[in-house]
């Protein structure tokens, strides 16, 4: 065991004595919620030691995070965080949807990105506030439906559809749909839908030095290509990826504090924005994708032995305090 490990350890035990202790399928933004039944939170596991089980099912039934600071393990697609904190349900220019999920923990430089990224929605696109979708669980790890990403509470999908100037009710947080950006044909935005303060919410998320990435459909990138003016060096972090058509995804780097955080490489240069950068996207076996003969089989889901040592210990540690 190394020393970082060692004194992860030290850290969880204290926590323990102190009691402080707490891509893209399924759950997409247009997916409703639920008020009834409850879906959180889950009965408890038969064999929850069973080397087999998928981690999602461990992760997804803890209702809150570890005490203690924040501590990031991982990378994006596979780890998970200690000392999580959660976005308010509602903020004074933001609302969380889709509560039942109780998917609103991230670590606190995204918490406090959020506050700020939507406190400029307000004041430079001219929306009452943002609507936010999915961040982490409360420890972070595989969720139970959707997102490959997300696992380490430095991702979160905003949606593309300005915040009401009123507070919603919960059930229109499980119930209300956003709405799709992206034109029929999928080569351009639906410009029934799409504003220029669109660009303006993306591009004050992009502007923010943390943000690594901000992912978009590639009709979407398409339209910020053609539209932005004056200093376009933030379009480089702006990258098309599959659906994103409803919502965006905002991935913070490693915050410091956190040595067992997997940084990804900072994107290139350049925009991205030439015919050449985009072909790809508008591929016609991208497009419309033609069903395989023979359907893939399903990958395994990650187990606990898959993800880094530490969560195990993330899993065990006792809930924070409320
Ligand atoms: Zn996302």
């Amino acid at each position: 065991m190394n020393v970082r490990a060692i004194r992860f350890l030290l850290l969880l035990s204290t926590l323990a004595i102190s009691g402080a202790g707490a891509l893209v399928s399924g759950a997409l933004a247009q997916d409703k919620g639920t008020l009834h039944p409850k879906p959180l939170p889950l009965p408890p596991l038969a064999n929850p030691d069973d080397p087999r089980l998928a981690a999602k099912q461990l992760f997804g039934r803890k209702m809150r995070p570890t005490g203690g600071p924040p501590y990031v393990i991982g990378f994006y697609a596979r780890g998970c965080i200690a000392g999580a904190e959660a976005l308010p349900v509602t903020g004074a220019t933001w609302q969380v949807m889709r509560l039942s999920r109780n998917r609103n923990w991230a670590h606190p430089a995204m918490v406090a990105l959020l506050e700020r990224v939507s406190a400029k929605a307000r004041r430079e696109a001219g929306w009452p506030g943002l609507l936010i979708g999915d961040m982490a669980q409360p420890r972070g790890g595989p969720m139970l439906s959707g997102h490959a990403s997300h696992q380490i509470g430095l991702d979160a999908d905003v949606w593309l559809t300005p915040m009401p100037n009123r507070l919603l009710s919960r059930n229109e947080r499980e119930e209300m749909s956003a709405v799709m950006m992206v034109r029929r044909d999928r080569l351009d935005i639906d410009p029934r839908a799409w504003t220029p303060s669109h660009l303006s919410v993306i591009r004050a998320a992009a502007r923010e030095p943390s943000v690594e990435r901000i992912f978009v459909n590639a009709a979407i990138k398409k339209a910020l290509c053609r539209e932005a003016k004056g200093d376009r060096r933030w379009l480089s972090k702006v990258r098309p990826m599959y659906g994103h058509d409803y919502h965006f995804h905002i991935r913070i780097k490693c915050p410091p504090g956190s040595p067992q955080c997997e940084s990804q490489r900072p994107p290139q240069d350049k925009e991205g924005c030439s015919a050449h950068d985009l072909a790809y996207w508008f591929s016609d076996a991208v497009l419309h994708p033609r069903p395989p003969k023979v359907p893939p089989k399903p990958k395994p889901p990650i187990t606990l032995s898959q993800l880094p040592a530490d969560c195990r210990q993330v899993l065990a540690a006792p809930d924070a305090r409320q």
